[in-house]
């Protein structure tokens, strides 16, 4: 069997920082990275700002084959890992072969999930999650052509954003009572309602799509307790789940993703998981918490790069943290924000802002703002204080006077 002491499979956020840290303390020992994708590694992050036109397709790639040369590593593209034998310690390829390790990262990721519509599969329906995907979505957008977003989550609303920006006609269907339901409260969700029903878009809450049909050159979805909405194209963006299914046969423990401890290791010794497919300690001391973002993703796999090459070094804990600007808005949602009870305060300002910082005892732990791009600075303001556990409130009371 093709014997390597580590091997790192996923080439994004996770498994690249794993592999540059592993390198700082380890420039001898075999590495080799695989991932299912054939492309270059390239930034999830940016395929919005690729969509909008603000960037290039260039632009998108993080690293050519020098990258790897470089850090003499060994890369195996366009091949999915399909089983993992933790006791023996090796992995199976999709296309028969079996390579033994001595340490294993899991830096998989995650992929969206296809809710159960009937019809989910017809032609016209994407998702906007890999290279590819934007790619396909690129060739659909055009003036004039109805599109429906199901989900209204940051992806799906940064899709219905880009074709308003590319004067497309604009659906989007949210299954719960209201838009972004994770990562806003009530007031928050509602400013950006009544913004995005400003740009024209027919926002339908409470809806249930129970099914899309083709007709012709367009598709026909059927949505509870309203009229058939017609679209040229369809974009699915309705939750995400971990790519753990080449785990099912081995002994390392997984909940929604991959468990693992500061170290970032599994339950199964020499066998770490970084990024979206990891379930970690947060700064808030929970312990096995998945916080599905590229920064995150990236100081994992720092510190399961460092600890698969034999330092000790203990990962801080994710904050969860959005920041996005769209339709006019700055949206910033951090930390934790479902205790209503312990709101500091919630303050509309001069601005049509609005701001909500959550507290426990005299600790700021979450933070809410839909606004001004003014607001991004509250946000880098709070991000520390809640990382560090700071008491803080007077000079947030200051900062908050200042922007009014
Ligand atoms: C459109 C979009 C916008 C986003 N915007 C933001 C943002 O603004 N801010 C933010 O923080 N986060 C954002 N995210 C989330 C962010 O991109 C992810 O959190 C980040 O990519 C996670 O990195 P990762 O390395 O854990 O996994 P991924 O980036 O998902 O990479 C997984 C890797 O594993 C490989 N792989 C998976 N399964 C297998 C297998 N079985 N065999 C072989 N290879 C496999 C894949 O090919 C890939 O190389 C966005 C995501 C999307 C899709």
């Amino acid at each position: 069997l093709k014997t390597y002491e580590h091997i790192i499979i996923g080439n994004s956020a996770a498994g690249l920082n794993a592999l540059e840290t592993l390198r700082k303390y380890d420039s001898e020992s075999s590495v080799l990275v695989i991932s299912r994708e054939g492309c270059p590694a390239y930034s999830r992050v940016l395929l919005p700002y690729y969509l909008k036109g603000k960037i290039g397709y260039d632009k998108l790639f993080l690293h050519g084959e020098e990258f790897y040369t470089g850090l003499g590593a060994d890369t195996v593209f366009d091949i999915d890992v399909v089983d993992l034998d933790s006791v023996k310690k090796y992995i199976a390829l999709d296309n028969g072969e079996q390579i033994a390790f001595n340490k294993l990262l899991i830096a998989t990721g995650s992929s969206p999930v296809k809710p159960r519509i009937n019809g989910i599969e017809s032609p016209g329906i994407y998702n906007l999650w890999t290279l590819q995907d934007a790619q396909n979505i690129e060739r659909m957008l055009s003036p004039g052509k109805k599109i429906v977003v199901i989900g209204s989550g940051f992806i799906s609303l940064m899709m219905a954003w880009i074709a308003v920006l590319r004067e497309m006609q604009v659906t989007v269907i949210e299954l719960m009572p209201r838009i972004m339901p994770q990562a806003l409260d009530e007031s928050g969700s509602e400013l950006l309602h009544n913004r995005m029903l400003d740009y024209g878009i027919d926002v339908k809450v409470d809806a249930l799509t129970e099914k899309i049909e083709c007709e012709v050159d367009q598709l026909c979805l059927s949505v509870q307790g309203n009229e058939p909405v017609v679209a040229d194209l369809v974009v699915v963006a309705a939750g995400v789940r971990t790519n753990t299914e080449f785990l099912k046969n081995s002994t390392v423990l997984c909940e929604r993703g991959v468990l693992v401890d500061g170290c970032m290791e599994s339950s199964v010794d020499g066998i770490f998981a970084a990024g979206d497919v990891a379930q970690g300690p947060t700064v808030f001391g929970e312990t096995h918490v998945n916080v599905p973002l590229w920064s995150t993703a990236v100081e994992q796999g720092k510190v399961a790069g460092a600890n698969m090459a034999g330092q000790r070094i203990v990962y801080e804990g994710s904050l969860s943290m959005n920041v996005t600007e769209m339709f006019g808005l700055t949206i910033a949602s951090m930390g934790q924000i479902g205790l209503e009870d312990d709101t500091w305060k919630e303050v509309y300002n001069s601005h049509n802002s609005y701001v909500k910082i959550i507290r426990r005892g005299q600790i700021p732990v979450g933070l809410v703002t839909v606004g001004s791009p003014e607001l991004v600075r509250l946000s880098g303001y709070c991000r520390p204080l809640i990382r560090q556990g700071r008491d803080a409130f007077k000079s947030l009371d200051c900062l908050l006077h200042e922007m009014n």
